[in-house]
């Protein structure tokens, strides 16, 4: 299979040749349809398979870059509307670096489509995130605790969620995420898609997955 039959939109093919990729990986072909049409996944796979580059194809053919909401402030006894993007996929992962390098191949493979997406990651500023986030992107990439803290801050608003992708989910549960990743999905919408990968599927990944997940297509790399 080609990325030309991958039923992606052709600013976003655009953006994926243009990134240096030239045929789809092995998961990139077995993931990217499935989740494209809607269904929930779970992909066994390891780094290296390609599984950023998958996850980042998928967020940015889901995502509609071209809706906003309008909203309303006050600021010195004033009302005024304003135009906001509305964040439409969550990604969270292990590890900062992970969480910047998703946000970075978001950015560069959805550069045709004007992708928003910001790295909310422990480490950086607070204030930064808060700036981002209140003008509005369309994808967030974190990791779950800084995640966590700009839902319960009421800075990532979570109503127009529409995808959650859970990279590294054993990774993340080995380093004790486990409480912040079930926090987060209490905030998110119920008609949630979810995409879960694992290198491994251990009895709390499985629990997770029966939890979030809504006759899950199962794919192994
Ligand atoms: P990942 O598993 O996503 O960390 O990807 C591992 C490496 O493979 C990265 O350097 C990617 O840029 C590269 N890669 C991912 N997908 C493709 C592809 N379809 N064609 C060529 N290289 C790829």
């Amino acid at each position: 299979m080609s990325f030309d039959e991958m039923g992606i939109k052709d600013d976003l093919l655009r953006g994926i040749y243009n990134y240096g990729f030239e045929k789809p990986s092995a998961i990139q072909q077995r993931a990217v349809l499935p989740i494209i049409s809607g269904r929930d996944v779970i992909a066994q796979a390891q780094s290296g398979t390609g599984k950023t580059s998958m996850i980042a194809l998928a967020v940015c053919q889901i995502v509609d870059t071209k809706s906003s909401e309008y909203g309303f402030g006050s600021r010195l006894g004033f009302v005024f509307s304003f135009l906001f993007v509305q964040v439409q996929a969550l990604i969270l992962s292990p590890t900062r670096e992970l969480a910047a390098q998703t946000e970075k191949v978001i950015l560069a493979i959805g550069d045709y489509i004007n992708v928003q997406a910001h790295a909310c990651i422990g480490g950086k500023s607070v204030g930064e995130d808060i700036r981002k986030l209140e003008h509005g992107v369309h994808v967030v990439s974190g990791t779950p605790g800084r995640v966590c803290d700009m839902i319960k801050r009421r800075t990532l608003r979570t109503r127009s969620i529409k995808l959650l992708v859970l990279d590294e989910s054993d990774e993340m549960l080995s380093r004790g995420f486990k409480d912040q990743i079930y926090d987060v999905y209490r905030y998110l919408p119920p008609e949630l898609q979810v995409v879960l990968i694992s290198a491994t599927l251990p009895n709390e990944i499985l629990e997770m997955t029966s939890k979030f997940m809504t006759d899950p297509v199962r794919i192994l790399v």
